[in-house]
């Protein structure tokens, strides 16, 4: 998740273009056309590239929002890094099963939040995936040469679990040794509503924040009423399903299989793990969640891409009002299956089959 040393230009450019077709799962449409002042290029923040787009009346303020939201994702990233041996949640997971670690109110608030949404989705979110997560490849694991065997899987899945991270005031411990926290499905979310706060009480109004296709947006741009926000078509990069008009305050975030996946014995294998059988998820192509924080889409995008439509479906009353999907399964014709709220918002393309819930 963190933005690894970069030795050459050419790695950082490949890294920097990886990251912007990542972000581009999502995009938002048109905004930046007169009035509105996108970002140039920067730096990888936690792995991905951030952009903030200011509406005109503001407009003169974009470097002064943009240098805050870079700082604070900085500050984030040097707290959640799994990659960064310094910092909280590297520590958290090395002293696993030995004893608690003293870590930031942010951190703290990271592992509140995150075992909120494990329990919110029946455990399909759960931010112990790491040692899974690691074994198929990703998050600083090394590719397996072979299918991780049964044995591998089950001793991993033994250290699965989010009610075995133990949160008290300042400091959290993971229960068993072994455990591994990987904050990659919900980092980017909640660093994108600190950023949201922060522009709030900077009395910025008409902006989106837009971090590796994690979205929240305010007020509304110069040129619409609503900040509308692309959804790529999972089959075909170059096109939109369509496309989300969202209202002030509104999140949206996209997990998909196509954004990041190793390849093992000539199958393509994505990096979001189903806990309930230490495999990667198959079936779903990709998931969009609209929602009013977004920590909450983050974290439920990833959620429902394991559950898929039907277990999906059954979890969606116990989350907050406002929470709308958009699924689209892994099989093609394309057919897009969405919550009766989010049709409301969903401008489709047209040829794009759609099913409402
Ligand atoms: P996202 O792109 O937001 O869906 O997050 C995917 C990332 O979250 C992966 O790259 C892993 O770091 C982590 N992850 C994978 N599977 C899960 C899961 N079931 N629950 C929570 N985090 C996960
Ligand atoms: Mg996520």
């Amino acid at each position: 998740m963190a933005a690894q040393s970069e030795k050459t230009g050419a790695g950082r450019s490949a890294r920097f273009l990886k990251a912007l077709l990542s972000a581009a799962m999502i995009l938002p449409v048109g905004c930046a056309r007169r009035g509105e002042t996108a970002a140039k290029p920067n730096p990888l923040l936690m792995g991905t590239s951030m952009e903030i787009l200011v509406a005109s009346p503001e407009a003169s303020r974009h470097s002064e929002y943009d240098a805050a939201a870079r700082a604070t994702v900085r500050r984030l990233e040097s707290m959640v890094s799994i990659y960064s041996p310094t910092s909280a949640i590297a520590a958290l997971n090395r002293q696993a099963g030995r004893g608690p670690v003293r870590i930031s109110s942010d951190a703290i608030m990271l592992l509140h939040l995150s075992r909120k949404y494990g329990r919110m989705s029946d455990g399909a979110f759960d931010v112990t995936v790491g040692p899974l997560v690691q074994l198929w490849g990703f998050s600083g694991g090394s590719i397996p040469a072979a299918l991780p065997g049964e044995d591998a899987i089950k001793q991993r899945l033994a250290l699965v679990g989010f009610q075995n991270i133990l949160i008290q005031k300042d400091k959290a411990f993971l229960g068993r040794e072994g455990m591994k926290v990987d904050l990659g499905g919900i980092a980017k979310g909640y660093a994108v509503d600190v950023v949201w706060s922060e522009l709030r009480s900077r009395k910025a109004r008409d902006f989106m924040v837009n971090l590796g296709g994690n979205m929240r947006c305010s007020g509304q741009p110069e040129s619409n009423r609503f900040w509308r926000v692309g959804v790529r078509n999972p089959f075909d990069r170059t096109a939109t399903l369509g496309a989300i008009d969202l209202r002030d305050g509104m999140s949206v975030s996209t997990s998909g299989n196509y954004e990041r996946f190793v390849t093992i014995a000539d199958e393509r294998y994505a990096h979001i793990i189903d806990p309930r059988t230490g495999r990667p998820v198959r079936g779903m192509a990709g998931v969009t969640v609209v929602s009013q924080s977004a920590c909450a889409a983050d974290a439920m995008s990833t959620a429902f891409f394991v559950l898929g439509v039907d277990d999906g479906i059954k979890i969606l009353p116990q989350c907050p009002p406002g929470t709308e999907v958009l699924f689209v399964p892994d099989r093609q014709p394309v057919e897009v299956t969405m919550t009766a709220g989010m049709a409301k918002l969903f401008t489709v393309t047209p040829g794009i089959a759609v099913r409402i819930l």
